[in-house]
């Protein structure tokens, strides 16, 4: 393999100058430089084809011994230092100090047909960030991320990437509920890449520390490497920097709203600085459309970070961050009037964005039109991707029945629900056939474009699950076609047709496809 190394963030930024793997506290410093666990016996289980050729890796690299031993954590390449980062973060809304890669370890970073890439193996052992864990990874949430980050990409979410999924040959013990359970499970190791993985959480560590300087060096370091659009010199550099990351942070969520992923823990220290959606863990994607729902058991009680209230939860961490930066504007104002217009900026942008999943023209208000769909798509179990995939093909010469029967494979519980809410649909109907009435496009047209808005496919959480049972005996071809299928969301896939369907019932309340724990 012969990569163009670029180390930006070792070179640039403070190291931890004691080399022993121990986990303690670590001040004044960005990282620590720490070597992956050698693995009993790795073995390469999926390889993102599409993301290797981005990175220029070619089949034969793919296949070769020496891709294994790198991305397993068995060989570390020539001039290269890994190197675990330093973060903390508020994790369900209190802070918890330090944490820090507990499991993740960076390689290297590479250039690549202009592009920056930073490459980082999760699951690869311990580090001096691991607190009370082994830094191991199970099979089951290494397929969850692995697969789920390429979805994301494809569904042209903001998102890290994952190359590769290698089985590590060693056995990781957990307790999957946390219950007193606990079990063997195989271990694994992902290997995702994004331009970088710093997160709020990275500036929160050295505020909380008073490190003054060390916030500025990694604050600078960020800008100048992930926002070479900013300009400004002095504190307004802080200040647009901010703004840029607020901006970003707004997009990346409504992108989640739009495809109906639900992050599941969104602590700061999951929040990436360059907004991309990272730390793939007890995430969850909608089946029926419920602004209350979290796959994260953990979170259960409370449902912080439940799929209604993840735009909310992007400005309080945001908050956490303008906090963070503070130290570096000494401006209070200046940084309350960027969190005060976040509101204002999100709720735009979710409109802007049903509107498109609606097929509606952008230049007009349909706000009222959309609140009442929100408000009867709860009325009865009504599955997200389906509905607005199968809403494509109402027409305005419909009749608002005959369009209600057109989008009933959504329902869970027809029948119920023709007792229950179906005046409630029949109205809606009647407004939006009649909005599309006075619109000009043709009915062809409108279709085309919402298919390029609302997938046919996403990465239902019994799918997932289906994937992981098989690949627990050792069988590893669903986890190919769910990749192969997902590459393309928004295409009709007639062959795969069966993942276009309601989760089935033997779904809704199993662990893995309805329940998830942190365990990973
Ligand atoms: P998460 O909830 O996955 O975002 O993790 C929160 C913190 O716990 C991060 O600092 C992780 O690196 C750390 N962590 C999670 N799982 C493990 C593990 N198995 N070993 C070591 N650290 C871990
Ligand atoms: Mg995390």
């Amino acid at each position: 393999m012969n990569f163009t190394i670029s180390n930006t963030f070792t070179n640039e930024l403070p190291a931890d100058v004691n080399l022993e793997n121990s986990r303690r506290q670590v001040f004044n410093a960005c990282f620590s430089y720490v070597t992956p666990k050698q693995t009993a016996k790795p073995s390469l289980i999926h390889v993102s084809e599409e993301f290797s050729n981005e990175i220029g890796l070619t089949k034969e690299e793919l296949s070769s011994e020496e891709f294994l031993a790198v991305f397993s954590g068995n060989k570390v390449l020539e001039n290269t230092h890994p190197y675990a980062m330093c973060y903390g973060g508020y994790q369900f809304g209190n802070w918890a100090g330090q944490l820090g890669d507990g499991r993740a370890i960076n390689l290297f970073e590479i250039d690549h047909n202009n592009k920056h890439w930073s490459l980082q193996l999760k699951g690869a052992g311990e580090t001096p960030y691991s607190r009370r864990a082994d830094g191991l990874a199970v099979l089951r949430s290494s397929i969850r991320e692995h697969l789920c980050s390429e979805a994301m990409y494809h569904l042209g979410v903001p998102t890290t990437r994952s190359l590769s999924l290698s089985l590590t040959g060693d056995r990781v013990l957990r307790d999957v509920m946390y219950n007193g359970n606990a079990a063997y499970e195989k271990g694994a190791v992902v290997c995702r890449v994004a331009p970088s993985f710093i997160r709020f959480g990275n500036f929160e560590i050295f505020a909380s520390r008073q490190d003054h300087e060390t916030l500025k060096q990694l604050t600078d370091y960020t800008i100048s490497h992930f926002y070479p659009e900013i300009i400004s010199t002095g504190k307004q550099k802080y200040i647009d920097f901010l703004i840029e990351v607020r901006n970003r942070t707004i997009e990346m969520i409504v992108h989640w709203q739009r495809v109906g992923f639900v992050h599941g823990v969104m602590n700061t220290d999951n929040m990436s600085i360059l907004g991309l959606t990272i730390d793939y863990g007890p995430y969850g994607w909608l089946e029926g459309f419920d602004y209350e729902w979290t796959p994260n058991t953990t979170d259960a009680q409370h449902r912080r970070y439940r799929f209604g209230n993840q735009g909310y939860i992007g400005m309080w961490n945001l908050y956490k961050l303008a906090n963070a930066l503070y130290p570096l504007v000494e401006d209070v104002d200046a940084l309350q009037t960027i969190l005060d217009a976040y509101e204002s900026l999100y709720v735009t942008q979710y409109d802007l964005m049903m509107k498109k999943k609606l097929g509606l023209p952008i230049e007009n208000d349909y706000s009222s039109l959309i609140a009442d769909l929100e408000k009867t798509l709860q009325l009865a179990e009504t599955d997200y991707t389906i509905f607005f995939r199968k809403l494509a093909s109402v027409s305005k010469n419909d009749t608002s029945s005959s369009a209600f029967i057109t989008v009933s494979d959504a329902f869970y519980a027809l029948d119920e629900l023709q007792k229950s809410s179906k005046e409630q649909w029949i109205t809606w109907f009647d407004r939006y056939i009649n909005i599309l009435q006075k619109v000009n496009q043709s009915d062809q047209e409108r279709a085309q474009y919402m298919n390029t808005v609302n997938p046919k496919y996403v990465l239902r959480n019994y799918m997932a699950q289906l994937a992981i049972d098989e690949a627990d005996k050792g069988s590893y071809e669903l986890i190919d076609e769910l990749y192969q299928l997902l590459k393309f969301p928004y295409d009709e896939q007639p062959q795969q047709e069966k993942w276009f369907a309601k989760r089935p019932e033997w779904a809704r309340h199993k662990i893995g496809c309805s329940m998830l724990s942190c365990s990973s």
